[in-house]
């Protein structure tokens, strides 16, 4: 799983940068934002979508190789986790509302996943016109 910036839409380059610095600014001392995933090749895809199904864990995904915004050249999503000092993740639901809030004060043409309805994704952000 692709975690390179470069392999992103421009615009979510931009998008991610810009919420990264004013995140710093704004919440110095919580964990910082980091991109846990950029591009996910279809194989990789079709391995998250098994998982919680024919393979053991938890659902995760709807999506099926082609049928997410991950699986684009560039990248027409990110999904970030929170890095609190020793490298530990920190995946807590607040860190990314304050994320997504400093976000959408730039960018009206980003999706936060925990806005989706069917199947919360705090960790997940799209262009609106991916499809
Ligand atoms: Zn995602």
């Amino acid at each position: 799983m692709g975690k390179n910036i470069k392999d992103l839409d421009v615009r979510l380059q931009i998008a991610f940068t810009n919420a990264a610095e004013d995140f710093k600014k704004h919440y110095p001392n919580d964990p910082q934002p980091i991109l846990t995933c950029t591009h996910r090749s279809n194989e990789e895809q079709n391995d998250l979508y098994a998982q919680g199904r024919t393979k053991p864990g938890k659902i995760v995904t709807n999506a099926k190789a082609g049928q997410s915004p991950h699986n684009f050249l560039p990248a027409r999503a990110f999904d970030i986790a929170f890095v609190k000092p020793g490298n530990l993740l920190d995946w807590n639901p607040e860190l990314f509302k304050k994320f997504a809030t400093l976000l959408a004060n730039k960018r009206n043409d980003v999706r936060w996943g925990g806005t989706f309805t069917s199947f919360k994704d705090y960790p997940h952000f799209e262009l609106k016109d991916w499809k």
